[in-house]
């Protein structure tokens, strides 16, 4: 049973609803903000489709709801109540920026009541970045090199959001797989660099429930990728899919 209750079928309007997942409390897994409690507001769709992705199915099986602006406001507010404080209110996915109207009517409205965002976006959006940059306290942003997720190349997309995003703080995680081709990893620092060469810069190691993160691609970074990145960036980290080994959502 969905915790919102019988709900349309299908999004009429985009810009007061929206498609939902899951609202919860819980822990930040991933980068610099590793261990905060957040609100997490995970959107049904994404424009990707990574081999990897722990969403994929339900988006397959359209699992999730139909929710308006006042009805998500009030789950935040109750969670807020009973869970808080949080330390913000995380818009993942999925891809939230695929609901770009309806972030431009929910972000303002968080930030009135006194949240803190954090987006979570596979930054290949720009446009939709930019029309809700200025509601955006942080930005945790992927780059997705193709031979990680068996997906297209999105350079030009990347590059057009890092600049965009830069106006805000905001930080780079790419996720490494055994497949992972150590010259995509090099010119996404490349890319990074030569923008900002300040902007941190994670290295996330795929990493499974309950076994952790995966070895070769541990190994990967560890030989190879660490220093490539280090040798034009100052902010360089390693840091896995913690609330997979925590066994949090
Ligand atoms: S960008 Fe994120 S949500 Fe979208 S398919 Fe890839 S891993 Fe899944």
């Amino acid at each position: 049973m969905s915790l919102w209750g019988a709900r349309p079928r299908r999004l009429t309007d985009r810009s007061t609803s929206t498609e939902i997942s899951e609202v919860f409390s819980s822990l930040q897994g991933e980068g610099p903000y590793l261990g905060v409690k957040q609100i997490f507001v995970r959107h049904g769709r994404c424009n990707m489709h990574c081999g990897y992705c722990d969403e994929l199915e339900k988006m397959r099986e359209e699992r999730f709801d139909i929710v308006t602006l006042e009805e998500l406001c009030s789950r935040i507010d109750a969670l807020e109540m009973e869970r808080g404080p949080h330390h913000s209110v995380s818009l993942t996915g999925g891809e939230p920026l695929a609901y770009a109207p309806f972030l431009r009517n929910l972000l303002p409205r968080l930030k009135e009541k006194g949240y803190r965002t954090y987006l979570e976006t596979n930054g290949t959006l720009p446009r939709e970045l930019e029309s809700v940059l200025r509601w955006c306290d942080i930005i945790a942003m992927d780059l997705k090199p193709p031979t990680s997720t068996g997906d297209r190349a999105f350079w030009q997309e990347h590059r057009a959001f890092l600049k965009t995003g830069l106006a805000r703080e905001l930080f780079v995680k790419v996720v490494v797989t055994p497949e992972t081709g150590v010259e995509e990893i090099a010119r996404c620092v490349d890319l990074v660099a030569d923008v900002n060469p300040h902007v941190p810069f994670i290295l996330q190691p795929l990493t499974a429930a309950g076994s952790g993160p995966d070895k070769a691609a541990m190994a990967l970074i560890e030989s190879e990728l660490f220093d490539i990145a280090k040798s034009r960036l100052s902010d360089v980290r390693a840091i896995a899919q913690m609330h997979k080994i925590w066994g949090v959502r």
